[in-house]
């Protein structure tokens, strides 16, 4: 097999002749063809002039029009004020009966010293920059003659990808210079432990494969991978899960800035070792999917070999309901969130059906573009003017058949209309403008409005799309909208779709889905031969999640507390603090799960504390130093330096001794020993610095000497 997908580096260094044939003509070529372009603008002009004619009748009408206009209004304002329920259920019936597939993809990066198959460090030091390489990558056809979809797509983009060079932590290897090294032993192992924690059949023998990388994150234009074990299972609460696969990876580069034209990245994190794990697609309930993610981020951190922080950890979920498409989602952060996204996927695909069934009933169908640059002469719209002022073009085609469906909400502030922009900013235009929108606010004139409906003859039932922007793009654009669109009485296009809002759980299209086969053997990588020494190790470095319960069980008695820290990202921290304080574990345990939530609730930035910083609060608290409430004074306040924090707020805990002369000097001011009035008001001025408990004793002790001198 030769490369799917080629490279063309600034320096031509890496041009493979025999793969030279581009398919960039293709690509343009197959756009050009569906924009059939049968635009005839004297036709148009004629169009125009008469609108003119017609606007001067027209006025007449207008006094009935505006009755009718208003009643229009009303039912805008209506549409607008509807919020899409998204409330799905979560019983497994229910997904059941719509033929819901679900399976997760978990990408893990290990905490190894150095990469998976260079001698670069990659614990991601700080290092210099000491140059930059630049690449365009090109979709080639394969020995079959298919392109990748999604490379083809990528392609369509015409980005430039610039990659900064680092001295330490990047090298020949990544820009496929030089050939790969012996694959990293250390993250071998670790992921040989993790496939004995799933029960997973591991492989003879490893061969690492490489593959396509579409987006650039790769210099290489390909990404390798070893698979390394197989068929393997997961016990959630309410299902056993088939672990599929697990994967050993490089990790790709991340991105600095982008824009539409560039992606600058940094490479320094790229080659890192990565742990892929794969579940079936028979995950039964957007709830179980997230309990499954949970539980695998949980095992994959009980071997202590793996990084932690925002990005270490990727999980992307499949979704497809019946009759719709697979759909991946990347990017969701917050875990907790994941059921909901699958959520409104459902409800996506659910809604894009609904659609489909109307457009077949109404006939739909999506015209040919039309040029309608000469309408917009003296516009008022923004947007458009804006463009035109740039030598723009404004082009529109007609989608009989759509009236209201453009408009019609399938996820929370989402409309079909949205989906086909979607497609349509991929050749970097700003968007669309479609009839079921508001036009007004757009600041549409009445003859625009009338003379785009004449030049694109629109029908009672009819819908427009406009697009403005220079004339490559908005072509390029069309043809993209248009062949969504028309896709929408299909289906639902298989696609990798991103996070667009993270409160609302919503998602944008990225790019088409991979299609299959992107995978092809890596030569220059010797395949790895797996000994029983390695697997007895493997054995006894398994991760066990139910040995780690049982002892949060016996540390911990409030179970939900504990069952909550074992599926958090702070349990190797709860261990740490144990270790290096000796501070009471259901203290510990309640402050990072409970305490912490409420904080971070109440606008607290707790989870940018140093773990240094947090487990020096609790070696405070432990040694008797400050008080409960001043481990959450710290939390609250934040910073580095706690002993300074602990001063500057007065937070030391005041006991023994100054506590007794505390009681004294009280019960004298308030002419009182009622031991009442004393510990209510020692524990409104001392809140911070007096343990409750402590206090009660240290009363009891005064009125006991009380009474002895008296
Ligand atoms: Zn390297």
């Amino acid at each position: 097999m030769s490369d799917n997908y080629q490279k063309q580096s600034q320096d031509n260094l890496n041009q493979n002749p025999t793969s030279s044939i581009s398919s960039e003509k293709i690509i343009i070529n197959k756009i050009n063809n569906k924009i059939d372009n049968k635009i005839n603008n004297n036709k148009n002009n004629n169009k125009i002039n008469n609108i003119h004619k017609q606007n001067a009748n027209a006025k007449k009408e207008d006094k009935e029009n505006k009755e009718n206009k208003k009643i229009e209004n009303v039912d805008k304002k209506e549409q607008k004020e509807r919020v899409i329920n998204t409330e799905l259920p979560d019983d497994a019936e229910y997904y059941k009966k719509l033929g819901f597939m679900c399976g997760l993809e978990i990408h893990q990066r290990l905490a190894t010293s150095k990469k998976l198959f260079c001698s670069c460090s990659a614990l991601q030091l700080s290092d210099s920059i000491i140059s930059k390489i630049a690449r365009y990558q090109r979709a080639v056809a394969g020995e079959l003659g298919d392109i990748d979809r999604s490379a083809e797509f990528e392609e369509l983009r015409n980005r430039r990808f610039i990659y900064n060079v680092h001295d330490k932590l990047t090298c020949l290897v990544d820009i496929d210079e030089e050939p790969p090294h012996e694959l990293n032993l250390e993250a071998l192992k670790i992921a040989l432990a993790l496939a004995k924690a799933f029960d997973m059949k591991i492989i003879d023998e490893l061969q690492p494969m490489r593959k396509e990388v579409v987006d650039g994150s790769d210099p290489s234009a390909f990404q390798r991978t070893t698979m390394v074990a197989l068929d393997g299972k997961l016990k959630a609460s309410k299902q056993e899960i088939g672990i599929s696969s697990l994967f050993i990876e490089e990790e790709s580069s991340g991105i600095i800035s982008e824009n539409e034209n560039e992606i600058i990245y940094d490479p320094s994190r790229l080659g890192i070792p990565l742990i892929e794990i794969d579940t079936d697609p028979y995950i039964e309930t957007p709830s179980a999917a997230k309990e499954i993610a949970f539980l695998i981020g949980t095992i994959l951190r009980i071997t202590g070999k793996v990084q932690r922080g925002i990005g270490t950890i990727r999980q992307d979920v499949n979704v497809s309901i019946k009759g719709g498409a697979r759909v991946e989602i990347k990017g969701m952060q917050e875990l907790d969130k994941m059921d909901r996204f699958i959520k409104n996927e459902v409800l996506r695909q659910q809604k894009l059906l609904e659609i489909r069934e109307k457009l077949k009933i109404n006939n739909a169908k999506v015209f040919e573009p039309v040029d309608l640059t000469s309408i917009f002469k003296n516009t008022k719209i923004k947007i458009i003017a804006n463009q035109l002022a740039k030598k723009g073009v404004v082009k529109g085609f007609k989608l009989s058949g759509f009236k209201g469906l453009l408009g019609s909400e399938i996820n929370p502030n989402r409309r079909l209309g949205s989906e086909i922009s979607d497609y349509a900013k991929m050749a970097k235009v700003n968007g669309l403008i479609h009839s079921d929108e508001d036009l007004s606010s757009y600041g549409f004139s009445d003859f625009e409005l009338d003379a785009v409906k004449a030049s694109l003859n629109m029908g009672e039932d009819d819908s427009f799309i406009i697009i403005a922007g220079p004339a490559e793009n908005v072509d390029k654009a069309i043809g993209l909208a248009t062949e969504r669109a028309r896709y929408a009485s299909t289906g639902i296009p298989l696609e990798t779709r991103g996070v667009l809002n993270s409160d609302l759980c919503t998602t944008k299209f990225l790019r088409p889905l991979p299609s299959g086969s992107r995978m092809y053997p890596e030569t220059d990588a010797r395949p790895i031969l797996i000994t029983n020494e390695m697997l007895n190790e493997a054995e006894e470095n398994a991760p066990d999640l139910e040995k780690e319960r049982r002892s949060l069980y016996k540390e911990i008695s409030n179970k939900e507390i504990a069952d909550q820290l074992l599926l958090s990202q702070k349990l190797s921290l709860y261990h740490n603090i144990i270790k290096e304080s000796n501070a009471d574990p259901n203290f510990v345990a309640n402050t990072l799960m409970q305490k912490f939530t409420e904080l971070r609730r109440a606008g607290y930035k707790v989870d940018e504390i140093k773990e240094k910083s947090i487990i020096e609060i609790f070696k405070e608290y432990a040694s008797g130093r400050i008080t409960k409430q001043a481990v959450e004074e710290l939390l609250k306040i934040g910073g580095e330096n706690i002993k300074n924090t602990i001063k500057e707020h007065k937070l030391e805990r005041i006991s023994g001794s100054d506590l007794d002369q505390l009681i004294e000097k009280m019960s004298r001011e308030l002419k009182s020993s009622d031991p009442n009035i004393l510990r209510n008001t020692i524990m409104s001025k001392y809140k911070i610095n007096v343990s409750g408990d402590e206090l009660v004793m240290k009363i009891n002790e005064f009125l006991k000497r009380e009474k002895k001198n008296n």
